[in-house]
């Protein structure tokens, strides 16, 4: 079986991954936990209740008092499908609306697919199709038995309904897959502004500490790791096209670039995304109000 690591990143907040960067450990989704004095809320509680159940254990080891709220930082499955294991403990599970929306209509038949795999059947068997009760459309405030924690949509960046968070009180941010580190970037439904403007909302935040999507945390110095990987992708991509390079050869260059991340198996959605992007016709330039 797989080992959850922790990571304390405050007294009250911990960050716990099942690593790798495969299915079978979801990828390597972070799941952040913000312990309460009463309640506790987690954020992406990973791929299937077998792994969110190996995280409630870990909650059942810092406190007493039971996980509330769950927040999903976007709908995919590696950071959404555990949610069933606490939406039937009564926590509130909460999303941007667009996240819900994406998960009524992707979820059930993933989990359909994953079931007919015979190397994935047991990982699916209990995962359940479940929709938030609870969406927002701009941001919401939770209290977490004392904790203020701020929930931001920055606009559509990595998915259309993502979501960050933000503990004032501590300066810890969470991500969602806005940040991924050491890991390639899933671009496969992602807006390529929007992800730029999502980095600039998180690097204007008074935050000193942040939590990735997956990979690890640390300091604004992974956000501009970031800015640079969209940078260095679009300039290979754009480099290739001008060059007439396949997309395959496009791809190879970008693994050559980043040899240690992991998830290289999203590299081709950054080759068709970013061709996608540098294809637009720029935007036309304001007309002179006053010529
Ligand atoms: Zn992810």
């Amino acid at each position: 079986m797989t080992t959850l690591h922790e990571t304390p990143i405050k007294e009250n907040i911990f960050v716990w991954t099942l690593g790798g960067d495969t299915i079978q450990t979801s990828y390597g989704t972070n799941c952040t936990g913000i312990i309460g004095t009463d309640a506790v809320l987690l954020v992406d509680p990973l791929i299937a209740p077998a792994h969110a159940r190996l995280v409630d254990e870990a909650v059942k080891d810092k406190s007493d008092a039971p996980v509330r709220f769950v927040v999903l930082t976007h709908h995919h499955t590696d950071h959404a499908l555990g949610s069933s294991h606490f939406a039937e403990q009564d926590a509130i599970v909460i999303a941007h609306r667009a996240c819900r929306e994406a998960m009524a209509t992707e979820h059930p038949h993933l989990i359909a697919e994953r079931r007919q795999q015979p190397d994935l059947r047991d990982l699916f068997a209990d995962a359940e199709h479940m929709l938030p009760a609870v969406t927002f459309d701009e941001g919401v405030v939770l209290h977490v038995g004392g904790i203020e924690v701020e929930v931001w949509h920055p606009g559509w960046g990595h998915t259309p309904g993502d979501a960050f968070l933000f503990v004032p009180e501590s300066g810890v941010t969470v991500c969602g897959d806005l940040v991924f580190s050491g890991y390639h970037f899933n671009y496969e439904q992602a807006s390529i502004a929007g992800a730029r403007k999502g980095l600039q909302a998180l690097a204007s935040l008074d935050a000193e500490t942040f939590v990735p999507g997956h990979g690890e945390t640390g300091g604004a110095e992974i956000l501009d790791a970031q800015q640079q990987y969209h940078d260095t992708v679009q300039e290979i991509v754009s480099a290739g096209l001008s060059a007439d390079k396949d997309d395959a050869a496009i791809a190879e260059e970008i693994r050559a670039r980043f040899p240690d991340y992991r998830l290289s198996v999203v590299i081709p959605s950054a080759v068709a995304k970013m061709k996608a992007h540098l294809a637009k016709p720029a935007a036309p330039a304001p007309r002179p109000q006053h010529s």
